[in-house]
């Protein structure tokens, strides 16, 4: 796309961002054809939210305000899915004839403005919005066919169904797929029952009914899917496996297919395995520039043990995977052992544990010592056996990441410590321990801000400061609910020569605290609060963090 210089401008002189910002990323956006606007969003060195300020500020655009400016349906046709998407440009209503109100993420972009113009053939009065609002229009109102919930339509997959049926069924199955993964679901369910057949999208961990199928559409579909996932077709009795890929916008979604024979019929669930979301780069998992520097000194060392704990599903795999992500498997030999694999990772050796033939954690890792390693990841330090292997191995001149699943940081060691690793093999061994939990993401497009009340304000150990916080409220983009999505929170504890000494001596969890905070360790509730006052969480979501972590400091 070309290079809006206008905004550049703009965000310069707003004091935005450097002119070292955008030279250091002239090159790969020349290298991907993305503007330097792009990646500046994709760092977070700019919000999209402070884009919208600056366009509402500086040019005087109006900002979308989703109470009072309502969606005409009917205007939709203004402009097809494809042509939406690419100009980022949404039609809300049309005020009278002549005129169409639409919704830009840059109205300054003179050559999407000219495009925009053209199609609709109309003036225009433009409301400006954040790219996530106006791409999560379009996905919800251009896609009515599996997004309307109350009705009771039969889902069709085309009207040319009698003519030629495979390739309708065919573009129903990328269709369903492709509607799952822009609505960001972990995995699709379609279900057989006797009235009705049912499609549900398990979106941030909730079943959510998208709707229904009539039974030849449904028939076709486990048909198709598993020619796609390579299983048996004349099979309908017994449960079966299956995986295939499929390419959405540019990037590889691996599908994992599940089949069970119901009463009914055929129950298929398909786990989305979305590659974006296992390789986020550092910069988009959450943490502070600060805990990106401690993590960058964590990593440094060629050797040593580096965990990531926390409650299940908490993205721990993901921050693992990120991290390896980050390394040069050209120049080092990286191995895991996972239980399961859950992302299939270039250049790197994948050893997937099978409790069936005795490959466990401890005696798959014996075996990765033999192979000359440098980075070993270990997907879960579940026993002692596990736990004692990966620590000598961490002695011996290999980096090792591993997760295990503890309550914050410090606990780790002192699981550790439990699992009789030896004081001083663990002291030696242990670089940094990184705690993360997930919190919804409030809703940017609806949340409301408001002065805080003086418990919330105690609970935040800042009561006599006046602060605004973040509500959530619920519209049309967050399905009422208030929140989109989810994001970390984190404490990275790098152990220093004090912490060290600290584990040496056996100490216990207060004490071994109490040191870490002295040597500035920042716990999770500090994250937490960064986020609070940002608006990028509610409180009511951290409570559990901050009730824990208070306990503690009593
Ligand atoms: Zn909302």
């Amino acid at each position: 796309m070309k290079e809006n210089m206008l905004v550049l401008e703009m965000l310069l002189k707003n004091k935005m961002i450097t002119r070292q910002n955008i030279a250091e990323r002239s090159n790969e956006a020349r290298r991907s054809g993305k503007s330097i606007l792009d990646l500046l969003l994709k760092d977070r060195i700019v919000t999209q939210e402070k884009l919208v300020l600056i366009f509402h500020n500086e040019w005087g655009f109006e900002l979308y305000d989703p109470h009072k400016d309502v969606l005409d349906p009917r205007v939709l046709p203004f402009f097809s899915k494809d042509q939406a998407k690419k100009n980022l440009v949404f039609p809300l209503h049309q005020e009278d004839e002549d005129q169409l109100t639409v919704l830009m993420a840059d109205p300054t972009h003179e050559e999407t403005l000219r495009n925009v113009k053209r199609i609709a053939d109309k003036r225009l009065k433009i409301l400006v919005a954040e790219t996530d609002c106006i791409q999560g229009m379009i996905g919800k109102h251009y896609h009515q066919k599996y997004t309307n919930q109350e009705s009771t339509d039969l889902l069709n997959p085309s009207e040319s169904k009698e003519t030629s049926p495979e390739p309708s069924i065919i573009a129903f199955v990328n269709d369903l797929i492709e509607e799952g993964v822009s609505q960001g679901a972990s995995d699709i369910h379609v279900e057989a029952f006797p009235q009705k057949i049912r499609v549900r999208f398990r979106i941030d961990g909730v079943l959510k009914t998208v709707g229904q199928l009539n039974r030849e559409t449904w028939k076709g579909a486990i048909t198709r899917l598993k020619i796609l996932g390579g299983c048996d077709i004349a099979e309908h009795r017994h449960p079966q496996d299956g995986a295939f890929s499929s390419i959405h916008e540019h990037r590889q979604i691996d599908v994992r297919l599940s089949i069970i024979p119901t009463i009914h019929g055929e129950k298929i669930v398909l786990r989305l395995l979305d590659q974006k979301k296992f390789l986020m780069s550092i910069n988009e998992l959450g943490f502070s520039n600060e805990q990106k520097q401690l993590l960058k000194e964590i990593m440094e060392s060629p050797h040593g043990m580096l965990l990531v704990c926390g409650p299940t599903g908490s993205g721990k795999t993901t921050t693992l995977y990120s991290l390896l992500n980050g390394m040069d498997p050209r120049t080092q030999n990286i191995i895991t052992i996972e239980d399961p694999v859950e992302f299939q990772m270039d250049d790197i050796n994948q050893i997937q544990v099978n409790d069936k033939i005795g490959l466990n954690f401890a005696n798959g890792l014996r075996a990765i010592l033999r192979q000359d390693p440098n980075v070993i990841m270990v997907g879960e330090i579940r026993d002692e056996d596990t736990a004692e292997t990966g620590i000598r191995a961490a002695i011996t001149g290999h980096l090792v990441l591993s997760t295990i699943h503890t309550n914050n940081a410090v606990a780790s060691i002192n699981r550790l410590m439990d699992m009789k690793i030896p004081l001083y093999l663990l002291s030696a061994a242990l670089r940094g321990v990184i705690s993360q939990k997930l919190v919804k993401r409030l809703c940017p497009n609806c949340r409301k801000k408001e002065p805080a009340s003086e418990a919330e304000k105690r609970l935040l150990g800042i009561a006599d400061q006046d602060i605004e916080l973040y509500y959530p409220v619920g519209c049309s983009l967050c399905h009422g609910t208030g929140y989109q999505g989810r994001i970390a929170v984190q404490e990275v504890l790098k152990i220093t020569r004090r912490i060290r000494e600290a584990i040496s001596t056996g100490g216990d969890y207060e004490t071994i605290r109490k040191v870490a905070i002295e040597e500035k360790f920042k716990p999770i509730e500090e994250s937490l609060k960064h986020h609070l006052l940002l608006g990028n969480t509610s409180i009511s979501q951290g409570l559990e963090i901050l009730a824990f972590e208070n306990e503690w400091h009593r």
